[in-house]
């Protein structure tokens, strides 16, 4: 049974979620294809500068279609600013997206390339709002650094964090997760793209201010076969492995993609 209104599968898959969330076929949606020959650089945009106190990482959360590594955000020790911000944006948790072989698995794609997997940082306008809930709806809400993952060496500070997936395996379950800087998990250049789209999962969002960085970062096909080993089903119930939960690109609708290069 599935225990939740929407997944990534069949009757409750992506091309389902509008049923329950109109937003699905909003203007500004996420992921998109990166069609670089119509990105425009953009000289004003300044680098991104991001500062995380690895002190504020707490604990690893299997949610059912991902898991999510979560920070204390009482405050503002752990920082997304510049790049198209006017604002900082104080970091709350990083999760992956993945597919359920090598040759697919990121949301977004560069001129219709699929790469294996996705990382997502993600980040809310602690300088605007309150708490994460209340920015997550907010126009000016959110701001996700993005990474796509291209199959190749293994990476050695993606091990820790899947290493800590044996804890988590079934939905629900948590583990503490310390002393870790999710800049260690970002390629050495920062440069990115940038648009303005929304969460790529229900509630949908558009609240999203996106940075997908332009150099890759790479994981092995075994540490992607970790991904796929985590299960969605609670403690008890029958395995049903997280083989994929990755949306696919969605119409861009005049938007305009900004490069930082
Ligand atoms: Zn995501």
């Amino acid at each position: 049974m599935a225990s939740s209104d929407w997944g990534y599968d069949g009757e409750n898959g992506p091309e389902q979620w509008a049923k329950l969330y109109p937003i699905a076929n909003g203007n500004n949606q996420s992921p998109i294809d990166i069609k670089t020959s119509e990105t425009k650089h953009d000289p004003a945009l300044k680098p991104i500068s991001v500062s995380y106190n690895p002190a504020t990482a707490k604990e690893i959360i299997n949610v059912g279609h991902s898991f999510h590594v979560n920070f204390e955000d009482n405050d503002n020790q752990s920082v997304l600013k510049g790049g198209p911000l006017s604002e900082n944006y104080r970091l709350c948790q990083f999760h992956f997206h993945w597919g359920s072989a090598n040759d697919h698995g990121s949301e977004h794609t560069v001129d219709g390339v699929k790469f294996s997997g996705e990382l997502h940082i993600v980040h809310w306008n602690s300088a605007k709002y309150s708490s994460f809930a209340e920015a997550a709806s907010k126009a000016d809400g959110l701001a996700i650094v993005g990474a796509l993952m291209k199959v190749g060496q293994p990476n050695p500070t993606l091990q820790k964090v899947l290493s800590a997936l044996n804890a988590v395996k079934t939905k629900g379950k948590q583990a503490p997760f310390t002393n870790f800087d999710p800049a260690t998990l970002l390629p050495s250049s920062l440069d990115y793209w940038t648009y303005s789209g929304s969460l790529t999962h229900p509630p949908l969002h558009e609240s999203v201010t996106w940075i997908i960085c332009k150099e890759t970062i790479s994981a092995s096909s075994e540490q992607l076969a970790q991904f796929r080993s985590l299960l969605s089903n609670a403690e008890g119930e029958n395995a049903v492995p997280i083989q994929h939960n990755n949306r696919p690109p969605q119409p861009l609708k005049g938007r305009t993609v900004r490069a930082s290069f």
